[in-house]
Order: structure tokens, then sequence, then C-alpha cells
């Protein structure tokens, strides 16, 4: 008789490989009062096998040995996927080059109901939906069975997500005895990932603040440049929006690390030990080593960490401008150490809870009108080309 996983908050990811893995089916995930997803076993069903315990990466905490570990900046060349992209665009580089291979790519769509999932994508045009963050725990559904299959028919695979996404990968295809040979893994440097619920409120909220069903959502435009991302909304009724309380109450909550998982504080990826073939990220912090390199359009920071994904970037390179750099340079939290909130995370939920998204919206997450101004006026300084200056000015 093996132990089952368990849905105790704290002692899950949500990342659904026991649901995967299990030969019988006998997992389901349900949403917890934030909305999160946590597995629950049916208990007349479960035939004991602890196949789901032993592939939680959870519970089963483990520390990789990187075989190599390069850390460059990297920005594509190709200045519309650069636009496009959250940072430099490295995810770009390696998801043109398989599908080129005539493999295929799985990463994070927001769907046209704002339903924020992980897909895989066969062709350079649909690569599009998986661009860009989406500041949202993904629900990855039944991708990793859907790998298997790939990998079984001997395609090739690309699989970008959290990194407690593809250790949950690994680690389901380890109990499948899957080879990942011909399987390439980024994981996203991660803080934490906020609440599908509260997401969803959001998007009712502002539909309901701007009359109109949202059509596409950007969490991080480049309209003031790389450094100043916002979020961008366009509604079917045609209005467009970007500098207002509503539009920014939900990714102000984010950045107050307020909406994340329970497990998001007590997470054990934030290490320079990798559990991917690549992991990207913003290169924030380039001011200090490299100011000479950043134009504001976009930087990644790019840590390679197998020879495989050696091999990829090998592969890839020459799409982009690349520059060495090291560990102390691209330092930042999520390598280091676990999301601190910025306030009382259980009075936040607690309010959610009793009172709905307007009322946290009002009380964790209000901008006064100099904040909203400040926008405002960064966006057009960067649109007039004139926001160095005026930095260099202020001595920013
Ligand atoms: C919730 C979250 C927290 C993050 N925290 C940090 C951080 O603390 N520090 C940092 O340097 N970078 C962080 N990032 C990563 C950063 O925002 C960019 O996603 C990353 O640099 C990739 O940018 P890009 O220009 O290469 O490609 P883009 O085209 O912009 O990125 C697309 C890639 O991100 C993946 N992706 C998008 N949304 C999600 C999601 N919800 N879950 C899983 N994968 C997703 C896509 O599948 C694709 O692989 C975070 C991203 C997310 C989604």
């Amino acid at each position: 008789m093996f132990e089952c996983v368990n849905p105790q908050e704290n002692v899950c990811f949500g990342c659904r490989a026991c649901e995967n893995v299990c030969p019988i089916s006998a997992i389901m995930m349900q949403q917890d009062d934030i909305g999160f997803l946590y597995p629950h076993v049916d208990q007349q069903k479960c035939v004991r096998c602890g196949l789901c315990a032993k592939t939680c990466p959870m519970l089963n905490s483990q520390k990789y040995d990187t075989e190599t570990q390069e850390i460059y900046a990297v920005a594509i060349k190709d200045k519309e996927l650069l636009s496009k992209s959250t940072s430099g665009g490295a995810f770009s580089l390696f998801a043109n080059d398989v599908i080129a291979q005539g493999g295929v790519v799985f990463g994070v769509t927001l769907d046209e109901n704002m339903f924020v999932k992980h897909i895989g994508v066969e062709t350079q045009e649909d690569l599009a939906v998986l661009r860009g963050s989406k500041y949202v725990q993904s629900d990855t559904g039944d991708v990793y069975t859907q790998i298997l299959y790939h990998l079984q028919s001997g395609r090739k695979v690309l699989f970008s997500g959290m990194p407690c996404q593809v250790d949950g990968l690994n680690r389901f295809l380890d109990a499948k005895k899957q080879s990942a040979e011909i399987l390439l893994t980024i994981d996203i440097l991660c803080h934490g990932v906020p609440s599908p619920k509260i997401w969803k409120d959001y998007v009712s909220c502002i539909e309901e603040v701007y009359h109109g069903k949202l059509k596409s959502f950007k969490f991080r435009s480049k309209m003031a440049g790389w450094e100043n991302s916002i979020e961008y909304a366009e509604f079917e009724n045609g209005k467009k929006v970007y500098n207002t309380h509503a539009i920014r109450t939900y990714l102000t909550m984010f950045h107050k690390n307020l909406s994340l998982r329970p497990s998001c504080y007590a997470c054990d990826y934030h290490t320079y030990q990798r559990c991917s073939d690549i992991t990207i990220g913003d290169f924030w912090g380039i001011d200090k080593s490299m100011p000479e390199i950043n134009d504001n359009k976009g930087l990644s920071l790019m840590i390679v960490n197998t020879k495989k994904g050696k091999e990829a970037f090998d592969r890839v390179s020459s799409g982009a401008v690349v520059h060495s750099s090291n560990a102390k340079n691209c330092e930042q939290r999520a390598l280091i150490c676990n999301a601190k909130t910025k306030g009382d995370v259980d009075a936040f939920r607690k309010d959610y809870a009793e009172h709905g998204y307007a009322y946290i919206a009002q009380k964790y997450a209000t901008r006064s009108n100099g904040s909203l101004m400040k926008i405002k006026m960064i966006t057009v300084l960067y649109k007039l080309k004139l926001l160095p200056t005026f930095k260099k000015i202020l001595g920013k």
C-alpha cells in the first residue's frame, strides 16, 4: 500500500503530473477558494500504486546537478519578434528552430475566453499565441500526456513552462520510462504565479467598467519601452486602455506578491541549480554590468544548463545579439530566494473570499493620480524617443 498525493495547501504546485500519471484516472483537479488547482483522489477507484506521490515534484524535492552553466544576455535580431516578446525574445529563438525541424512547441496562451493554459503548436504562425508573458498560473491540462505521445512517435518537442511544471514533466516522463533525448525544456524564471480566479474576476471587472468584452490583453506591452512595460487592454467595442486605475489593479497586486499560489512562498526552484536545459527571464540589472547594450527594447537573461541546451543554443545563436555574462551580474530574487510579500496575504485572501474582486482592488491596489500621470508621461517621452535624454537629466 502506497500513499497518494493529497490536496493540502503548500504541498502542491498544481502541475498536474500526478493526474496525468495515474494509470486509472482516479485523480481530479479541483479549484480551491482562491482559484488554484489541487488534486483529489477518488478513494473508491484508487489502487494505491503510489505512482502519483512518486511523481510529485513537491513531495520528492531534488536538487538538479547542472552539467554546464553558461550565462548570456540575449536579444533576438528580428525587430518585430523582439517588440512582441516580453524580454529579449529568447523563447522565439528556440521555438522557431524546433518548428523548422518539424517539432511541436508547448507553451502558454491566453484563449478567446481569457483563460490561461498550456497548448502545443506546430506552425510558425501559431507560435504568435505563445509569445508574451501571461501573469497567471497556467493550466497544464493533459499536455504531459500529449508530449509523451509525440516523443513516442519520434517527434521533437520543446516544452516551456514554470520550473515546477518542467520538473513535473521530467518526473512524469521518468515514471513512464520515456527517454527525453528529443525533448528540449525551457524554464521561465519565476518568482510566483497568481491565481486564475482573481484573473478571471479582474477580466469581468474591467469588462464592466469599459462596457465591452475584452478582446486582447498584453500584460507587458513595450509601448513605453521594456523597462517600463505596462498592461494594455483592447475591448470589442473599440476601447484601448492602458493607464487607468481599473486596468492596473491586477498587476499591482501581483507585484506586491499578494495573489500568488501558496507553494510559491516556499519553493525550491529559486536557485542556480535548474531543472531544465535552458532558463530564460528578464535581464534586470543589465545597467549595472553592461549599460551600453541596453536600448530598452528588451533583453533576455539566458542560462544554458545542459549539453543539450548548449547544442540547441549553438544552432540558433546567430539569430540573436549575444553577450556573455555571469552569475553575479544577472542575480535577481527569482534565482536566489522565495517571493516576499508586500502586505498581509492572509488578510488579502480573507477579504477576497468575503468581499470579492472590486473590494480587494480598492483596498490593495490603489494608485495615486500622480503614478498614472507618470506612466502617461513616460509613454509619450518613449514614443518621441526622448526618454533616455530625460532620464539623463534626472540622473537615472
Ligand atoms: C508568472 C511569471 C513570473 C515571472 N517572473 C519573472 C521574474 O521574477 N524574473 C524574470 O527575470 N522573469 C520572470 N518571468 C519571465 C519573463 O516575464 C518572460 O516570460 C521571459 O523572460 C520570456 O520572455 P521572452 O522575451 O523570451 O519570450 P516571450 O515570447 O515574451 O515569452 C513567452 C514564453 O513565456 C511562456 N509563458 C507565458 N506565460 C506563462 C505562464 N503563465 N506560465 C508559464 N509560462 C508562461 C510562454 O509559454 C513562452 O514560453 C516571469 C514570467 C511569468 C509568466
